[in-house]
């Protein structure tokens, strides 16, 4: 992991509505889109508050029609997290939202690039110390009429790199879209530069944060459904964080708009970039060795525990003891399943023994209770330390590793586990 790029520091939020400050030395910040129409008021509230729940640190509303921005104030009025209004095509949309007390605008250079009209939405925000982002995504600015003028005169400076082209027009056009800004002394600015091509991506923004000292904000756009585009966002986006780029993610899938909120979060979990929020949960894949229905059981804890427990305790759900008791080693509590049963560990003291159908309900109670202490002051969590001594596979597990050496392996061939 690189440091984190300096930036300058943009805030959104007023006294009604959390503040979140987006660069600078604020952690990075989640950010979701709603689905459905905003004027649809109601809905629209219900969504942003599901995606705050799920841990959204602002929600991004678009605003095509006059009847959106007119719904602004109600729905501002019912939610508690900072608003932005995406605006596209018309400047008037923009300056509707500043009048209704939107906390940010995002502008698109490639729809709205009258500079007097640039020039109102701007003086508006600043009146109102409203942050803009500059979003000059691929699909936005590909279309430029002097497309090919711009691909020849400045392709040369990116002649090394397979995007050399599209590089070149997206830097020039931010470059011209904040002279607009400066020239207004306006500074409190995000950056987006969006594409459906992750490496596009990595290259877009590592250009940009060569260039621009301002906040940026990481996306893939266009990724597609969750099953796929999970891992086109996280990868460039991954790979940006950890070199120290990016201040605030938006993951976009083709689907319900909570999972990008959960998924960016578990990403800047992963790199150590926000501090956990519930169960850090490390599970076997399973194999030729397992003796209980593991994949059902992970799921089931999953689901269990993130309804259940608050704190980021470690845990572990190991299919047997091979490999499990290594790899659990640090977890605050771990389970290591043997012949359709598990002995369960909290910091290393063996705690319990219990058949499959105990597994759930018993890890909970010792979360529970761990989490319980944890907050009482009488443990802590992450003991680097824990050594966990492993339990007996043949008598207390009862997997008899003999068996299986024997070729006797009728047990694990009557398990049914959908391995897709
Ligand atoms: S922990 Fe055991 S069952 Fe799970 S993958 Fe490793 S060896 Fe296989």
């Amino acid at each position: 992991m690189l440091p984190r790029r300096k930036t300058r520091k943009i805030t959104l939020g007023d006294d009604r509505h959390t503040r979140v400050s987006i660069g600078g030395d604020a952690p990075v910040a989640v950010q979701s889109m709603t689905s459905g129409y905003t004027y649809e008021i109601d809905s629209c509230v219900a969504e942003i508050n599901k995606l705050a729940a799920a841990g959204a640190d602002v929600v991004r509303i678009a605003v095509p029609e006059r009847k959106d921005t007119e719904a602004l104030p109600e729905i501002l009025r019912q939610v508690n997290i900072p608003i932005v209004a995406d605006v596209h095509f018309h400047f008037k949309r923009a300056l509707e939202a500043i009048e209704a007390g939107i906390h940010k605008i995002r502008l698109n250079p490639g729809n709205i690039s009258n500079k007097n009209q640039v020039a109102q939405v701007i003086d508006a925000c600043k009146e109102r110390s409203i942050p803009i982002r500059i979003g000059v995504n691929e699909g936005s600015i590909i279309e430029r009429k002097d497309k090919q003028q711009r691909m020849k005169e400045l392709g040369g400076v990116f002649s090394n790199n397979s995007h050399g082209h599209l590089l070149a027009i997206m830097i020039a056009k931010l470059e011209e879209y904040l002279d607009i800004f400066y020239e207004r002394d306006f500074y409190d600015i995000a950056i987006s530069a969006k594409s459906p091509d992750p490496t596009l991506v990595i290259e877009a923004y590592t250009e940009i944060s060569k260039r621009f000292d301002h906040p940026l904000h990481l996306g893939v756009t266009h990724a597609g459904p969750r099953e796929t585009a999970m891992i086109r966002s996280c990868v460039p986006l991954g790979h940006l964080l950890a070199a120290g780029i990016g201040d605030t993610v938006r993951i976009s899938y083709a689907s319900n708009p909570v999972y990008e909120v959960e998924d960016a979060l578990e990403m800047l979990y992963c790199l150590e970039l926000r501090e956990r929020k519930g169960v850090d949960l490390i599970a076997c894949p399973t194999c030729g060795r397992i003796q209980v229905d593991l994949y059902t059981l992970v799921q089931d804890v999953r689901k269990k525990l993130a309804e259940e427990i608050k704190l980021p305790i470690k845990v572990a759900v190991m299919g047997c003891i091979v490999n499990g008791p290594g790899e659990a080693e640090g977890a605050d509590v771990a389970i290591f399943a043997g012949d359709r049963r598990g002995i369960i560990y909290v910091q290393g003291e063996r705690v319990a023994n219990v058949p499959e159908e105990a597994i759930l309900d018993s890890l909970l109670a010792e979360c529970q209770a761990f989490e319980q202490r944890v907050n009482a002051g009488e443990a802590s969590l992450g003991q680097k330390n824990v050594e966990i001594l492993p339990p007996d596979p043949i008598g207390e597990l009862g997997s008899g590793f003999d068996k299986i050496a024997a070729g006797n392996v009728d047990s694990l061939t009557s398990l049914t586990v959908d391995k897709q």
